[in-house]
């Protein structure tokens, strides 16, 4: 079949195969001739097929020399209709990891269930023995609570209303504005249910329980922090509450695995399919990109989590309230200033000044697998197989 985006909004129902495996070896091989021989060597990743996930399990493995373990949850291809970009991606690392002899294992369900921990479980005692790293870098829109069975939905709003919000519609490249109401307590609730750290402490616990953590064993769950422009949704909104539960969650568990052993690690904003789904965040991104892009220093995914194993002591290297920090560049005053400036002025006439969304939606289509540069979008390709596109020898 001749596979092409379907996106709107945020979602893209189609992914191209091979798009997606190459945009795995891209990222693999710019890793390459990196040796990074102090970086955990049997490392669990959490949400592993996307975004920032993905990058710690191909910089751990290629960078680090780590085997792997991954969790996700995708949709498998069929002969007639193509499987999530993730269950390419899954495929693609494998393939990758398997060829630098690292041995790597996937796992595609509900991370939030007991089955998929204690399926694991399993394979890590069968397989390493013991984890030294747990990275926890899932974004889930709900979660079925493994003891009561209830149904959580996270629900990204402000705490307070707010009216003329601007935001970006994706699809037509238009600033608009919306007005968002205020959370309600449930809201919260079930928000923090889904994305706060019950379920990271829950990983660790079971883990532990079955003595398979080494005694280097490290863990770490992914932030954003932000500036004005998000914080209304973001950092003050249910989102932002969730974080802050994730925090009290790595204190916990740093009291009873030791200090330092559970940390949260705060980066930049990148495209990423949880990203696209909250207002306000691709009209920022958009701009983000092109003030980094003016000043230079953009980071990708891969630039984050290369600085986390290469360049981060996690015993020293943190912030007042012990979290890791690479948003730096991002939140750098003079960064912030000039999106502040810029930002009562970009309007849909203006965004083509002011923000870089061509480069925004290229990302966006990229996580999907298109927009790949090498690969022939007109050719058949079999929606079943995971191929690498042909290079000239
Ligand atoms: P993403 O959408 O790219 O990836 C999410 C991962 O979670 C995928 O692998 C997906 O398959 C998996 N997943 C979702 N529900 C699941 C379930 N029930 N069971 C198993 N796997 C499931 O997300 P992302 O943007 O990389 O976010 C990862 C973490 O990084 C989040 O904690 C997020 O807050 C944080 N973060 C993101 C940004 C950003 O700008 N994207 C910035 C800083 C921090």
């Amino acid at each position: 079949m001749i596979v092409k985006p379907r996106i709107r909004e945020f979602i893209c129902t189609t992914a191209h195969p091979v798009g997606c495996a190459e945009l795995v070896r891209h990222r693999a091989e710019r890793l390459r001739g990196l040796r990074l021989d102090d970086a955990p060597k049997r490392v669990l990743v959490i949400g592993c097929s996307g975004g920032y996930g993905l990058a710690t399990r191909i910089v751990t493995a290629f960078a680090g020399g780590a085997d792997t373990i991954g969790v996700s949850m995708e949709r498998a291809p069929e002969p007639d209709r193509t499987g999530s970009a993730g269950w390419y991606s899954n495929r693609a690392f494998e393939k990758l990891a398997a060829d630098a002899g690292r041995r790597a294992f996937t796992h595609e369900g509900d991370a939030f269930s007991d089955e998929m921990k204690n399926r694991v479980a399993d394979t890590i005692a069968e397989q390493f023995g013991q984890i030294d790293l747990l990275v926890y870098s899932l974004a889930a829109p709900a979660r079925r609570h493994p003891r009561t069975g209830e149904v959580h939905r996270a629900v990204v709003k402000p705490m307070v209303p707010f009216s003329q919000l601007k935001t970006l519609d994706t699809d037509h490249g238009r600033v608009i504005e919306v007005s968002l109401g205020a959370a309600t307590g449930s809201d919260l609730a079930d928000t923090i249910a889904v994305m706060g750290g019950e379920d990271w402490a829950l990983w660790v616990d079971a883990l532990g329980g079955r003595g398979l953590l080494s005694p280097a064993f490290r863990t770490y769950n992914y932030t954003y922090i932000g500036a004005d422009a998000t914080r209304p949704i973001y950092g003050d909104g249910t989102i932002g509450r969730a974080k802050a539960h994730v925090e009290e969650t790595a204190r916990s568990i740093a009291e009873r695995l030791g200090e330092g052993r559970a940390r949260v690690v705060a980066l930049k904003a990148i495209v990423t399919q949880a990203s696209s789904a909250i207002p306000i965040l691709p009209l920022y991104a958009s701009l983000l990109r092109a003030v980094m892009n003016d000043r230079g220093g953009q980071e990708d995914a891969i630039d984050q989590i290369l600085r986390l194993f290469r360049d981060v002591d996690p015993d020293c290297d943190v912030d007042e309230a012990g979290r890791i920090r690479l948003d730096e560049a991002e939140l750098a005053e003079s960064v912030q200033e000039e999106i502040r400036a810029r930002w009562p002025h970009v309007t849909t006439e203006s965004l083509p000044r002011l923000a870089d969304f061509p480069g925004y939606r290229s990302e966006q289509l990229g996580l999907f697998g298109f927009g790949v540069p090498g690969i022939d979008y007109s050719l058949d390709v079999d929606p079943m197989a995971v191929t690498f596109a042909e290079r000239a020898a």
